[in-house]
């Protein structure tokens, strides 16, 4: 059997001698789409069970089943850091989210500040993108997006979590990220970056620490990359 060079995302269980009935649209991708055939090799994750190399064992129009055959690599667990960001513009809201399950991160989280002006977002949209990241990049993990909470309201919910406050009004300041373990969250802000009092709120906290990503403003979406970056470097797996 060559190896697969398709990785599918499935929600069931992976192990020795276990089957994955497909969905429909899973089956139509294989089947119809990539013309996959009987014994074809595919990589599943579960974002449990680590990455498993399956094949096909059965193949119709509206179904199938794939057949684990054995144990690829195990699961990788990101660090417990999470991404608040208030979302923008649709298609810059779906790269921030590929990029966090890219870059490695726990949780997505999209925040509703005072300058926020993007609607309601699509959590399962957003999700989907999550999962198609991971899938591409070899990720064994998935990201949850969470539904969008109010920027007070996930500030309060932080539990002992410290928060990489990126603030455009540090710009020229030094990025002074402390050596903190454990869980952390990385905060952009949106367009209009934070208000006054949010700002006010933010540096009210203990556990929000105040940086600045260089000398420039960027845009909220290269924000995410950046701070995601420096955060692994600093503190991550990398
Ligand atoms: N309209 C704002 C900029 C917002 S940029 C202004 O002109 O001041 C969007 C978000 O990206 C910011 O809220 C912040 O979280 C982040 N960001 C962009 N550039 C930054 C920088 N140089 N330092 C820290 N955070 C930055």
């Amino acid at each position: 059997m060559s190896e697969a060079k398709i990785r599918l995302y499935v929600e069931h269980p992976l192990g020795q001698g276990q089957s994955v009935v497909l969905s429909r649209d899973q089956a139509h991708y294989l089947f119809g789409v990539m013309r996959l055939a009987l014994g074809a090799p595919v990589l599943l994750f579960n974002g449990v069970d680590g990455e498993w190399l399956a094949e096909v064992a059965e193949a119709g129009k509206r179904g199938g089943v794939l057949a684990c055959v054995a144990a690829r690599r195990p699961l990788v667990i990101p660090p417990d850091l999470w991404l608040m960001f208030a979302p923008i513009k649709k298609a810059r809201t779906d790269f921030i989210v590929e990029k966090a399950a890219e870059m490695g991160v726990r949780r997505i989280v999209p925040v509703q500040t005072e300058f926020t002006n993007a609607g309601r977002v699509q959590r399962d949209r957003l999700q989907a993108h999550a999962v198609e990241a991971a899938e591409q990049c070899g990720g064994t993990f998935v990201p949850e997006v969470a539904e969008m909470v109010r920027l007070d309201r996930a500030l309060a919910d932080l539990g002992d979590r410290q928060v990489m406050f990126c603030d455009e009004a540090e710009v020229g300041g030094a990025p002074a990220l402390p050596d903190v373990a454990g869980p952390w969250a990385v905060l952009i802000g949106p367009e209009g970056g934070f208000s006054d009092k949010e700002r006010a709120r933010l540096q009210s906290l203990d556990q929000a620490h105040a940086v600045a990503l260089g000398p420039r403003i960027l845009r909220a979406d290269t924000a995410a990359v950046a701070a995601l970056t420096v955060w692994q470097q600093r503190l991550g797996d990398w």
